[in-house]
């Protein structure tokens, strides 16, 4: 039975949701080529314990590290190692927090320099995609509702949407129901009420939809080896319209953390 989220709850999410955000514009300072995904995940991990929260992901189901760090063709659930990014790469970082019993979780695909203009593309559809899914996060209306505004919108634009990962609910657990899927059908799935927290989370392909999970158990892969977009926020559904519990802003606005 649904229960929606306190104030008081609302507000430790609102706490771990700028926390995960500002960790993923100080880590997206330091994207460039010549650092490695490893050393990213340092700085991750460092300004998340500064900050007296933890890192949720960290032994998550026996998760090796801070971050999710998923390059090019690496759709999600990429180890952080000594691969040195280089011009032209994407690299998707995933982020979560625990702090005071609540998480916090959002993803953002940064490019490495420059990157050519169809990646540029599935950059910037994907995030687009993910906003389409947050209008369509309204009280009243079901997860099918987001999965549609998600799917329809990405597909418009030739790429695919993964079928196998999906958005959840988040609040003492990371992964709360409902879930979340970033396809569906307008009026069907779970009903989403006011004061229920998300997290949005598309996982676009450049090319087909099908993945494979790499011998790590972890790792997920396009099949095709064509590059994947991921970009996350957490949300609380509202009346009218949600409200974003995380951000970009630290990112894209250069707000001092
Ligand atoms: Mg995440
Ligand atoms: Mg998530």
């Amino acid at each position: 039975m649904f229960r929606p989220k306190t104030a008081e709850e609302i507000e430790l999410l609102r706490i771990n949701g700028e926390l995960v955000s500002k960790t993923l514009a100080e880590v997206g300072k330091c994207v460039a080529p010549g650092v490695t995904t490893l050393e990213l995940n340092r700085v991750a991990e460092t300004f998340i314990r500064d900050h007296g929260a933890v890192p949720s992901f960290l032994g998550y189901d026996g998760f090796p590290a801070a971050l999710c760090m998923s390059v090019n063709d690496v759709v999600v659930h990429g180890f952080p190692s000594d691969y040195v990014l280089k011009e032209g790469d994407i690299v998707s970082v995933d982020c979560g927090t625990l702090y005071k019993g609540y998480n916090g979780d959002s993803a953002y695909t940064f490019p490495v320099g420059e990157v050519d203009a169809e990646t540029r593309r599935l950059l910037d559809v994907t995030k687009a995609s993910l906003y389409k899914g947050i209008e369509a996060a309204v009280a009243g209306h079901r997860t099918g509702d987001i999965g549609y505004a998600v799917q329809s919108y990405a597909e418009s634009f030739g790429f695919s949407v993964v079928r196998e990962l999906e958005g959840h609910g988040i609040g003492t657990r990371m992964h709360e129901d409902p879930g979340v899927p970033n396809y569906g059908r307008q009026g069907h799935g779970a009903k989403l009420y006011d004061g229920m927290t998300i997290c949005i989370e598309p996982m676009i392909c450049a090319g087909g939809r099908g993945v494979y999970v790499a011998k790590n158990g972890w790792e997920v892969h396009t099949a095709d080896r064509r590059n994947a977009a991921h970009y996350e926020l957490t949300v609380v559904v509202r009346k009218g319209q949600a409200e974003q519990l995380s951000t970009f802003d630290y990112i894209e606005k250069g707000l001092t953390c």
